[in-house]
C-alpha cells in the first residue's frame, strides 16, 4: 500500500540539495512506500535480525537453566545428602578436644 509521506529520515536530507539546485520545494510531499525504501527494508531487517538474536539468547538461558536444574536433581538426590552428611560427622577415633572445637564453631 502506498502512503502519502513527508519524508523526514536521512533518505531525504541527503536528496535535499539535490532538490533545492532543481527549484523543488524542500519539504515536498512525496509517495513513500514501506516496502521499497531502502532506509524502512532496513531498519526492518535490523529489527529482525535483533528479534531473532534475542529469541536465540532465551532458548539458550533457558537450556542452560534447564541443565542445570537436572544436574543439580542428579547431584543432591536425598542418598547423596545422607552420604554427605555422614562423612562430614566426627570419627569415634577423633580428638574429642577437635570434635568440641568443630561443634562450636559450626
Ligand atoms: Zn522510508
Amino acid at each position: 500500500m502506498c502512503v502519502l509521506f513527508i519524508v523526514r529520515h536521512r533518505a531525504f536530507y541527503q536528496l535535499e540539495p539535490v532538490l533545492s539546485v532543481v527549484g523543488r520545494k524542500v519539504d515536498e510531499v512525496v509517495e513513500h512506500d514501506v516496502k521499497t525504501c531502502p532506509v524502512c527494508v532496513k531498519a526492518k531487517e535490523k529489527i529482525t535480525e535483533k528479534q531473532f538474536v534475542s529469541r536465540r539468547k532465551t532458548l539458550l538461558q533457558n537450556k542452560l537453566i534447564e541443565d542445570k536444574i537436572q544436574r543439580h536433581l542428579v547431584c543432591k538426590n536425598s542418598l547423596d545428602l545422607i552420604g554427605e552428611l555422614a562423612a562430614s560427622l566426627p570419627k569415634p577415633s577423633d580428638d574429642p578436644q577437635e570434635i568440641w572445637r568443630r561443634l562450636l564453631n559450626s
